[in-house]
């Protein structure tokens, strides 16, 4: 509809056609046959052609080129047009005199030829008229194939012609390959969406120079994501190389983080929408791995899968028979002459009656994509609660407990209002209860995120900033955030002990922690070692193995003992 709409419009625009000749006859002789119907821009030669072409070019419809020319002659700029990505779709007609000129002038791109002398004008202006349609045809067809920011295929036709590419493969292997972008969205949000543009753009050429060399098609398809279908790679981590190589021309490059997924030599019969979904599968598994980012499919990434579903389908009947167990790991507060147990954090468990403990390292993420995680975050916070309340009125002083908040959680209405619940039921206060908020979260929309931070610190909830340093916040944003306290993401305390470096990283974490005027603690603390190196930079609070793994209750409840025996034996 839309296509044959815009071929109807032919008569309605005047075009513009460029005459190259050296012989100013010539030029007058076709710009005379050709000025009733087209606006037409005179050249003597190649390279003044070249110039006009290149400050017109879409605008220019139609080039008639002359062959034999001083300066730069006619087959030469052929060349040039063919090989520039953005002047290859002018049609050109080439005037010529001489036989045997055709082939040659084909093969460099040239659409037809027009015989000197010009003694018919009304086949010139049929000639000319049938090009500019046909090209014009053409790019309509191309425009709906393309995407428009990358001049990749869209999604639609990229399948259409992989699925017809198949029979042409040597020996029948392909890959199918998808190239996705880690956090884009915060790509988008922190440097522009025109950044973020040039971004998927640089990603499509470096696409483009691989399969210069491999053959293949690619799209882009889900805004960052990427499928390319070519012959079967033996490295096809070699792609991610070629990419990258045009993600250096960009500021700020090292913020993007690329990952890939293959599935390699695929049986002729498979659907090719399956093969890709078994390659987005595999790209799933390497989300935020750095170091190696391409993972090839095999079939227990399917069976991850089949494990997921359960997991999802049985969560309903696990909350209704108690499988999910709380659990509580202090934290230390390490700058007096002793550790001293200063708070926990409660995390979830689920004792699954078939799998028996899982982690929620394997569950959570699940339940985040669909919501779920608002009903297990909800328990964990009531029977946290609960357990601060009991050990509160039996030993008479409070061990404050954080509970995570999921980004989920942040945008429900009703969050302020459960929390509080939970509170009065158990005759709480909010100085018995903290909240961790990913540091991620905060980049979700930032605005949102302060104002009901605001409200709960109003409360008076202390807010943790939890895995910070992992995420995208900058300097400048860390000014505007409310946090009461930084918890440092495990990795930097693991590598802290490898070298000068990354000792100094988190140096320069403690440095952020006091120009903010906040405690820090840092988690994932294993060894003495570790401890020692924190307690020296200045860390307030640690939690980790060292001191401790997360405990059922009534494993906490003897840490909390103990503190209890340890202050009586103080006081005496
Ligand atoms: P997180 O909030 O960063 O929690 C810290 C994780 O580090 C916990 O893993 C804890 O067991 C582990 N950990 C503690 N000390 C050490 C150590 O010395 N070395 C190492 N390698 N790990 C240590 P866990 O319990 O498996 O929880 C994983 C993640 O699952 C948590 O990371 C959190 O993001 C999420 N999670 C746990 N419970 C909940 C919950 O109730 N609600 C929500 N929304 N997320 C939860
Ligand atoms: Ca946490
Ligand atoms: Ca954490």
């Amino acid at each position: 509809m839309e296509m044959d709409k815009k071929l109807r419009h032919y008569n309605d625009i005047r075009r513009v056609v460029m005459v190259v000749d050296d012989e100013p006859i010539n030029q007058e002789m076709l710009g005379f046959i050709l000025k009733k119907d087209y606006e037409v821009v005179l050249a003597s030669n190649g390279e003044e052609a070249l110039e006009k072409i290149r400050s017109r070019k879409r605008t220019l419809s139609m080039i008639l080129l002359d062959l034999n020319m001083p300066v730069m002659d006619g087959y030469r700029l052929l060349e040039i047009l063919r090989e520039d990505e953005e002047l290859k779709y002018i049609p050109v007609i080439v005037l010529t005199a001489e036989d045997g000129a055709e082939v040659r002038c084909l093969e460099l791109g040239a659409v037809d030829f027009i015989k000197k002398p010009y003694n018919v004008p009304s086949v010139i202006l049929a000639r000319v008229r049938r090009a500019i349609e046909l090209s014009e045809d053409n790019r309509i067809i191309q425009d709906a194939e393309q995407d428009e920011l990358t001049g990749l295929y869209n999604r639609v036709f990229f399948f259409e012609y992989a699925s017809q590419m198949d029979p042409f493969q040597e020996k029948g292997e392909t890959d199918a390959i998808v190239i996705n972008i880690d956090h884009f969205h915060l790509v988008n949000e922190l440097y522009g969406r025109i950044y973020g543009d040039q971004v998927l753009q640089a990603i499509a050429d470096g696409i483009r120079e691989f399969m210069d060399e491999n053959r293949g098609i690619a799209c882009r398809c889900d805004g960052d994501m990427f499928y390319i279908y070519c012959p079967h790679q033996k490295e096809p981590a070699a792609i991610l190389d070629v990419i990258r190589r045009h993600l250096e021309k960009l500021p700020d490059d090292s913020r993007i983080r690329l990952r890939m997924g293959v599935y390699a030599k695929a049986a002729p019969d498979e659907l090719m929408e399956r093969r890709f979904e078994r390659a987005k599968l595999a790209c799933s598994t390497v989300r935020g791995k750095y170091i190696e980012p391409v993972a090839c499919y095999d079939v227990s990434m399917s069976e991850t899968e089949v494990l997921s579903e359960r997991l999802v389908n049985d969560l309903k009947r696990g909350l209704d028979e108690k499988q999910f167990k709380v659990w509580f790991q202090p934290k230390y507060a390490i700058q007096g002459e002793q550790p001293q147990l200063s708070s926990a954090e409660a995390l979830i468990r689920w004792d699954h009656p078939e799998f028996g403990m899982i982690s929620p390292s394997v569950f959570i993420p699940l339940f985040e994509n669909n919501g779920l995680v608002q009903k297990l975050d909800h328990y964990v916070w009531a029977e946290a609660g609960r357990w601060i309340a009991s050990w509160k009125s039996k030993y008479g002083f409070t061990v404050p407990v954080s509970v995570n908040i999921s980004r989920v959680d942040m945008y429900d209405p009703r969050l302020k209002e459960k929390i509080l619940t939970i509170l009065e039921e158990n005759h709480l206060t909010p100085e018995d209860y903290l909240l961790e908020i990913t540091e991620s979260a905060y980049s979700d929309d930032l605005e949102q995120l302060i104002h009901i931070v605001e409200e709960l610190r109003v409360l008076g909830f202390m807010i943790e900033m939890d895995d910070f340093g992992a995420g995208y916040s900058t300097l400048n944003m860390l000014t505007v955030l409310p946090v009461d306290v930084l918890k440092l993401d495990m990795q930097f305390v693991k590598n802290a002990t490898s070298d000068r470096k990354n000792y100094r990283l988190v140096e320069l974490m403690k440095d952020i922690a006091r120009f903010l005027e906040v405690p820090i603690v840092a988690e994932g603390v294993e060894t003495k070692e570790q401890c020692e190196i924190l307690q020296k930079i200045g860390f307030d609070l640690v939690q980790g193995y060292y001191f401790s793994p997360p405990l059922p209750p009534e494993e906490f409840e003897k840490l909390i003992k103990k503190e209890v025996d340890r202050k009586g034996a103080e006081i005496c």
